[in-house]
């Protein structure tokens, strides 16, 4: 049974409980969205080169408290400390790259027929993050730390399992001398906190990532107060293994099985071209047997715990012990583990094959030339991410213009670099997160005119 009152967290490699939060109601909601609006204005109307200022102070803070913040992401989510690293130094950059950001969110001067118009670049005013458990340092950073650089304030609420790394970068900002009460962090449940926030009159936008499923509900009831929305949402996303690429690299298994496949990017749906199928079967058989699961303090280690009992029995769901696969080991428990898999008997249409699982586990598809594979990886209702393989220029580019995905990768499994947009196509959301746009999405554009007509002589 859950307790309304409180989040229970667990470290998902031993199941022992790691710490009990307070769980936000609807009533937290409301004080915490009032507490933002005494302070936002204040902030809005600092010099962005004094926003920009506290912004790198808190980045440096964040810096100091690097591998503690690592630990406690392994603690909380599972995830390997060499993930857990790169998570919080990836929040630590973001800090800087928005701070620099503040300094340059211009508007424009319009010449127009008597006068010339000029627009502004005006903060929302309070804004409400909603984060997923699978990455919650970083995805915790991409939707608050751009919105505070553009003078906005931010309440955000992380995922019920794992509030903690989330919360400890909010004490770490009032360290560097944010404003109390700028960047809230409020842990509590999606159908109380969660909805309230989205709900909130005051609250101007909302940036949400997780499933598809609750992305829907969010952006309905957006709706009703006609509230903007950035929604990132599942994945399905290929990796399309040409004839002429370089196998071993492009059939890595840490390319589904990062963060043990509870990755939105996660490559899933392993597309090779028929004519290396047999080869690539060897090449994934090897690597799967490679990989090293266990403990995620371990610096050896390669992948962790899934996240969760359910998690664990979702996965479960869609594997039966039965199903034609290539698996890797995994240990027994305590933990939610679960082995790397490919599973090789699978239909395109399969559920195995369309559903975003979230756990090590893809599917391994051929197909004949470059429409087939373009058709294959375009057959789902997702558009996220996706890889293409192979060593010809012109094939890279063709399919990577014929793939309908937010984020492609040529020779490279990598989908995340905070300097460009990221964000998916189709069911996979709305909206760019991170880039160079990254803080205009938390502004309104003002525009106003000034008439140079003189007074009538
Ligand atoms: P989820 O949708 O169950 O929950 C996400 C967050 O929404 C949690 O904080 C939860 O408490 C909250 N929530 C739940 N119901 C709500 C409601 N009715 N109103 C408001 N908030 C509510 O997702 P999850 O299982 O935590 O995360 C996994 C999903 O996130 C996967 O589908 C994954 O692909 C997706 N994801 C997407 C991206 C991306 O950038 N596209 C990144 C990471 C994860």
């Amino acid at each position: 049974m859950t307790d309304p009152h409180q989040l229970l967290v667990r470290n998902p490699a031993t199941e022992e409980t790691v710490a009990l939060v307070p769980a936000a109601g609807p009533q937290d909601v409301d004080a915490a969205v009032a507490r933002a609006a005494r302070v936002q204005p204040a902030w809005a109307a600092l010099a962005p080169a004094d926003r920009a200022r506290l912004l790198r102070r808190f980045a440096d803070t964040v810096d100091a408290h690097l591998e503690e913040l690592a630990r406690l992401e392994v603690r909380e989510a599972g995830h390997t400390v060499g993930n857990a690293r790169w998570e919080a130094g990836n929040a630590r950059d973001l800090l800087l790259y928005a701070a620099g950001g503040a300094e340059r969110l211009l508007g424009k001067q319009i010449p127009v027929p008597g006068g010339w118009n000029v627009t502004f670049q005006e903060p929302l005013g309070m804004i409400g993050v909603i984060a997923p458990w699978n990455f919650p340092m970083p995805i915790a950073a991409w939707g608050s730390f751009p919105a505070l650089a553009a003078g906005n304030a931010v309440v955000l609420k992380p995922a019920e399992t794992t509030p903690l790394t989330a919360l400890r970068l909010a004490e770490l900002g009032l360290e560097a001398g944010l404003p109390e009460h700028l960047f809230q962090v409020l842990p509590g449940y999606g159908d109380t906190a969660g909805r309230a926030l989205v709900d909130h009159p005051d609250i101007a936008k909302i940036v949400f990532t997780g499933s598809t499923r609750t992305g829907r509900e969010v952006m309905e009831r957006c709706a009703r107060l006609v509230k903007p929305v950035t929604l990132e949402l599942g994945g399905k996303s290929p990796s399309i293994v040409f004839a002429d690429a370089d196998l071993k690299a492009a059939l890595d298994p840490l390319s589904f099985l990062d963060n043990a496949g509870q990755d939105c990017c996660a490559r899933t749906r392993i597309l090779v071209q028929d004519t290396v199928l047999d080869e690539a079967r060897d090449v994934l058989a090897d690597a799967l047997a490679a990989v090293v699961v266990g403990d995620p303090a371990d610096e050896k280690t390669q992948m962790g715990p899934l996240i969760s009992a359910p998690q664990l029995e979702r996965v479960r769901s869609y594997v039966p012990a039965d199903a034609p696969a290539l698996r890797g080991s995994a240990p027994d428990g305590p933990g939610y583990w679960f082995p790397p898999t490919v599973l090789t008997g699978e239909r395109p249409d399969s559920a195995a094959a369309r559903e975003e699982i979230f756990g090590p586990v893809a599917v391994l598809l051929p197909f004949t030339d470059e429409q087939d594979a373009i058709r294959l990886a375009n057959d789902t209702p997702y558009g996220l991410s996706g890889s293409v393989w192979t060593r010809d220029v012109g094939r890279a580019l063709r399919v990577s213009q014929g793939v309908r995905a937010g984020n492609l990768s040529v020779n490279s499994h990598s989908s995340v670099r905070y300097w460009t947009p990221f964000g998916g196509f189709k069911q996979s959301g709305l909206g760019r997160e991170l880039g160079p746009d990254a803080l205009t999405a938390f502004t309104e554009t003002k525009n106003v005119f000034i008439s140079t007509e003189g007074p009538a002589q």
